[in-house]
C-alpha cells in the first residue's frame, strides 16, 4: 500500500533567486528562513552550469553529469520534507540547450543560478520525514 497522508495548502512563497548562487542551496535557504517543512515546488529560469544526478539502481548510488554551459531551466519540479530534522529539497530538473535539446535529472549541488523564478506551495499537515530505505538505498518518506 502506498504511504500517504493528508495535507492542506497553507501559503505560497513566490520569489527569485540571486545570480551566481547555488540553485539547490538557495532553495533550502528559503525553506529554513521561512520554516517550510512540507511543500510543493516549481521553478523556471536559467543556469550558468549544472550538475544533475541519475540514481544507478544496481549500484545504489548516484552518478552525476556535469554540464558546463548556459542552460534554460525548462522545468524544475520538487518537494520539501524533513531529513535529520532539516528541510530537504528533492527536485528534478529539465534543462534546455541552445540547440533546443534537453538534459534532465536529479538536481544536485553545483548548479549555478543565472536567473530563477520559483513558486513554493507550503503545506500544513503531518511531518514527512526521510529515512534510509533498505529496498532502494534511498532516503524515502518513512512509512507509518
Ligand atoms: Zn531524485
Amino acid at each position: 500500500m502506498a504511504t500517504y497522508r493528508n495535507a492542506t495548502a497553507a501559503r505560497t512563497i513566490v520569489g527569485r533567486l540571486d545570480h551566481n548562487k547555488d540553485l539547490l542551496e538557495e532553495l533550502i535557504a528559503v525553506c529554513k528562513a521561512e520554516n517550510v517543512k512540507l511543500a510543493a515546488l516549481t521553478a523556471i529560469g536559467a543556469v550558468r552550469k549544472a550538475r544533475i544526478g541519475f540514481y544507478n539502481q544496481q549500484a545504489r548510488e548516484y552518478q552525476f553529469i556535469e554540464l558546463d554551459e548556459p542552460l534554460e531551466i525548462l522545468s524544475l519540479v520538487g518537494n520539501v520534507s524533513l531529513r535529520d530534522g532539516e528541510p530537504m529539497v528533492h527536485a528534478h530538473i529539465t534543462l534546455g540547450t541552445e540547440a533546443g535539446d534537453a538534459y534532465g535529472g536529479h538536481l544536485a549541488p553545483g548548479t549555478t543560478v543565472f536567473a530563477c523564478e520559483f513558486i513554493m506551495q507550503q503545506l500544513d499537515g503531518p511531518e514527512f520525514v526521510r529515512e534510509y530505505d533498505d529496498e532502494t538505498g534511498l532516503p524515502l518518506w518513512r512509512r507509518q
